[in-house]
């Protein structure tokens, strides 16, 4: 009997709902139940894929190769789950199925309109009905809306909840997270904006069954009970989320609240003995200790924390298991380096991205860390980055680009791919979601993942030219990783530098706490044991 869970957030948005949610799925799977997290996003666009990072941050793909909200990336570090496309959807998404469906005729007739036939859909989808035909569906259903209540766009959002808590009775819960600011002027906490935000959703209909308040400063149990008392919500059922030195705390200060007990409560489930998360809290010990810095640059265009999110965590993982603290530096494409730029750098890494701008500044710290023997990480335009510098400063092809920047470039060492060609719409078909890619025997990456075929995921239109292939191997950067069906090389690697690897694929996606990736691990491994 699959159980819901519904996630909201009231007050102001950025409270770290996704935190919030992945942390429920992390404390109910030590449990012992099987979860998953999907996340509701009231935008028009079906997905953030056609979106500008400075509008959504990340664009986080899955396995199945569904460009989605960076939040699923929180879900799969704190959770381990793989999620798929039934596990980001948009109000872009909804309204497509229904617009399709009534062209089809499916409606017979009907005026369709936004309830009951989008909000049917959304509950369609809340209910993971495709999985319940299959008899697939895990033992909690946790659903994370996203934007703020009182937003006009997520109002079917609230009336699918609204349904659904009253159907499936004490199968659904519904847990609301708000902020509590403190006002130094009046040295308060303040519980009002809380209060109007909860009566805003019984206005929809909706009752929270618990409340996360966010703050700053430590909530006392009377302002709790003040919470409490005001929104019809039990006191065992007000839990707070005040600032953590790390997200990943966050679990742990849940479930010493009794946050995941109160849930099973609410559904009536006998809540057992609290699981001791021995690995998660070993994890944190050596977050703790780990105090020896290391500094990794972080090549890119977008100065902004979310614009690279799991490569970010990815790399913070990977330090903290190599006892060290990452200090990450971001570095921009687009403005001019200096002496200053590179001082106490450890490592860097080339991020991934699209068109033009900032990729020249890409180029010249490829070349830079090249030269200078500094470890080096490029990922998807990244490594296409690597696979240029080369072409142009040690094959001699001084024009040499990837036919995205410059399609006329007699020397395109980095060239769309075939079955690209022919495409011409920009949403959703890119090269995406996992593939096969078999590591050269004997080769660097073939020993740091002890595996002779891996599966990573892709978001790219572009690929190395194979037309190259032998002239960069006879200079020294070698194709060490393949697609073994399309040829398609996926990695590169100059072996007699330090580390000087670039993945066509991204590392970063799969990556989560319990499972730091190995490439990470070893790029980190490699720079504090020079
Ligand atoms: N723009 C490049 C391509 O489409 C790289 C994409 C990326 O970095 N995700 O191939």
């Amino acid at each position: 009997m699959t159980r819901y869970i519904f996630v909201t957030g009231g007050v102001v948005s950025s409270l770290g709902k996704g935190i919030i949610s992945s942390s429920i799925g992390k404390l109910l799977q030590d449990r012992g139940y099987s979860i998953t997290i999907q996340k509701f996003d009231p935008y028009i666009n079906i997905d953030p894929g056609t979106l500008n990072p400075y509008e959504h941050g990340e664009c986080y793909v899955t396995v199945d190769g569904m460009e989605t909200d960076l939040d699923l990336g929180h879900y799969e570090r704190f959770t381990g789950i793989h999620t798929t496309r039934n596990n980001s959807i948009t109000t872009g998404r909804i309204y497509k199925t229904v617009i399709d469906r009534e062209r089809r005729g499916d409606y017979l007739g009907k005026t369709i309109q936004v309830v009951p036939h989008i909000t049917d859909e959304i509950k369609r989808r809340m209910l993971r009905k495709d999985e319940e035909e299959t008899g697939t569906l895990p033992d909690f259903v946790i659903t994370e809306v996203g934007g703020t209540i009182g937003d006009i766009e997520s109002a079917p959002f609230m009336e699918a909840i609204r349904q659904l808590r009253w159907e499936l009775g004490k199968r659904a819960a519904c847990v609301h997270l708000t902020y509590v600011p403190y006002l130094k002027a009046a040295d308060e906490l303040k519980t009002k904006p809380t209060q109007h935000s909860v009566k805003e959703m019984q206005g929809m209909g909706i009752q929270p069954d618990v409340l996360i308040l966010r703050t700053e400063k430590h909530l006392s149990d009377s302002v709790r009970q003040k919470v409490a008392s005001f929104c019809n919500v039990d006191l065992e059922c007000v839990v707070q989320s005040e600032d953590m030195p790390s997200i990943y705390e966050v679990p742990v200060s849940m479930q010493q609240q009794g946050l995941d007990a109160a849930l099973l409560r609410k559904f009536g489930i006998p809540v057992g003995e609290t699981p001791k998360m021995e690995r998660w809290h070993k994890f944190l010990e050596m977050r703790r200790n780990a105090t020896r810095i290391v500094k990794i640059g972080l090549v890119g265009k977008y100065d902004l924390q979310d614009a690279y999110k799991s490569i970010r965590e990815s790399i913070i993982l990977a330090g903290i298991y190599n006892g060290v603290k990452i200090e990450l530096k971001f570095i921009n494409s687009e403005h001019t380096f200096s002496a200053e730029t590179w001082k106490d750098i450890d490592g860097v890494v080339i991020c991934p991205g699209f068109g033009k701008r900032g990729i020249e500044g890409k180029i010249e710290a490829v070349k830079y860390c090249r030269e200078n023997n500094i470890p080096t990480f490029g990922i998807c335009l990244g490594m296409q980055m690597m696979v240029i510098e080369f072409a142009r400063d040690v094959l001699g092809y001084t024009d040499a680009n990837s036919s995205e920047m410059d399609s006329e470039t007699p020397h395109n060492v980095i060239d769309i791919m075939e079955e690209q060609k022919t495409i011409t719409e920009m949403g959703g078909t890119m090269r995406l979601g996992a593939y096969d890619c078999d590591l050269l025997p004997g080769s660097r990456v073939r020993q740091i993942y002890n595996e002779a075929t891996i599966q990573e995921r892709h978001r790219h239109r572009y690929e190395f030219n194979n037309k190259y292939l032998d002239e960069f191997e006879k200079n020294g950067m070698m194709c060490v990783g393949r697609n073994p069906k399309s040829n398609l090389v996926e990695i590169v690697e100059i072996p007699g530098l330090k580390w000087f690897i670039g993945t066509q694929f991204h590392p970063e996606y799969s990556s989560s706490v319990l499972n730091p990736h190995p490439l990470f691990m070893n790029f980190v491994k490699t720079i504090i044991d020079e």
